[in-house]
């Protein structure tokens, strides 16, 4: 039986790096060396310097690039350093569509960082193609999207955006951080670079910042080593290990989770206190059939607008399972508030246009049971004292 005749959880546990070819170790081994002794004086060996390649953060390359069905994958010091190196693939001039309720941290890169570069950018929402078309200029180079976004979940269709961007004859990048490629592989739609924050479901136990970045050919492969060399923004390698082990159990966290998530939507939906849902794995979700056309499910997060800003703070008060925290794609559920949180770098009214309101909470579910995090809600929903402060 051939390794592409397996399924992917199978996949996630037997792959080129089940144990070390060395020593039969069941763990990749952790090689701290920052520099590698050359036995030829003419010929150096496949390692020179850990800035520029270490086996313990290459197994991980490998896994990432594996499982994404790309040609090469490369491990960042965070979701932000593989995002930031993505981009410096861009020059002065150049020009990028992007997601208008695009990562906050993006969101600050590319409004801040590249405009200071002369990068320029257009937001659109990529769910609207004619928008996209419309926002393409003859210095655009790359389409940027996320999908689902964060926090409206937004859909975008990725193979309709890969062909805009093939007419065009631009790159398609996809920040897959949300849905991971358990979920869903959008090289395999046509896009030309995965990014992911590993801190999130990848990583999956809130225990390391890290980021990830596959690619579909070689030629971009060459570039991005390039640039993960010169700007050195790598991964240390006891996280890379850390992200190995959690990717072993990425597909049971991601199915389970999913599953919560499906359930607690609903719950939210019927709930009085709620005044929307956005959570893809619902009917009523706008792009909800493009989104199982391109994923397994509805995803792990969800995000809820309640009456006003008093409303979030009483029942962010009271819930008692979730911590209340940035971040998302753990096993433990997270809560956080976008407002003050994943888009504080979004200013009010930049938010407020892309419905990022204040009365809007983000959930990330977690492994508890789902039926312990429903009496949770409802408890704290109904409780009747309004605390002033966020519990401890
Ligand atoms: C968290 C996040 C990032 C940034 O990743 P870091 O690991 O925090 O640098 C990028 N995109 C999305 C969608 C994220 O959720």
């Amino acid at each position: 039986m051939g390794e592409e005749t397996f399924g992917f959880q199978t996949r996630l546990l037997h792959n080129n790096h089940k144990y070390d070819r060395h020593t039969g170790a069941v763990s990749v081994p952790i090689h701290h060396a920052s520099t590698f002794h050359q036995a030829d004086f003419d010929h150096f060996g496949k390692y020179d310097y850990s800035r520029s390649g270490n086996p313990t953060r290459e197994a991980l390359e490998e896994v990432i690039a594996d499982l994404e069905g790309g040609s090469r994958g490369f491990a960042f010091a965070s979701g932000m350093a593989a995002i930031s190196t993505a981009f410096m693939l861009l020059s002065q001039g150049d020009h990028v569509v992007i997601s208008e309720d695009v990562y906050g941290g993006t969101y600050r890169v590319v409004t801040e960082v590249l405009t200071r570069l002369g990068i320029e950018h257009t937001f659109v929402d990529t769910a609207n193609l004619e928008e996209v078309e419309k926002a393409v200029q003859p210095n655009t180079q790359v389409i940027y999207i996320e999908t689902p976004s964060n926090p409206l979940l937004k859909i975008t269709d990725i193979k309709a955006i890969v062909k805009i961007a093939k007419s065009h004859g631009i790159l398609t990048f996809v920040d897959n951080t949300f849905l991971s490629p358990a979920l869903q592989r959008p090289l395999e739609l046509g896009a030309d670079i995965v990014l992911h924050s590993a801190t999130k479901f990848i990583g999956g136990h809130s225990d390391v910042v890290a980021g990830l970045a596959v690619v579909n050919s070689e030629a971009l492969g060459n570039r991005l080593a390039f640039l993960q060399n010169a700007l050195g923004a790598i991964l240390g390698v006891q996280d890379a290990w850390l992200v190995l082990r959690g990717i072993k159990t990425l597909q049971v966290r991601m199915k389970q989770s999913a599953q919560s998530a499906q359930i607690i939507a609903e719950y939210l939906e019927s709930h009085p206190a709620v005044e929307a849902v956005y959570y893809p794995g619902l009917k009523t979700h706008p792009g909800y059939e493009h989104h199982f056309s391109q994923a397994e499910n509805g995803g792990a997060v969800l995000s809820f607008a309640l009456k006003d800003e008093a409303a979030v703070r009483h029942l962010t008060a009271n819930l008692q399972l979730p911590v209340f925290s940035v971040s998302l794609g753990a096993v433990e559920s997270i809560l956080s508030y976008p407002a003050k949180m994943s888009h504080a770098a979004m200013p009010k009214e930049e938010r407020e246009r892309r419905g990022i309101s204040d009365s809007l909470l983000r959930l990330s579910v977690g492994l508890e049971d789902p039926k312990d995090l429903i009496k949770d809600f409802e408890q704290a929903f109904a409780a009747d004292t309004v605390l002033s402060k966020i519990r401890d």
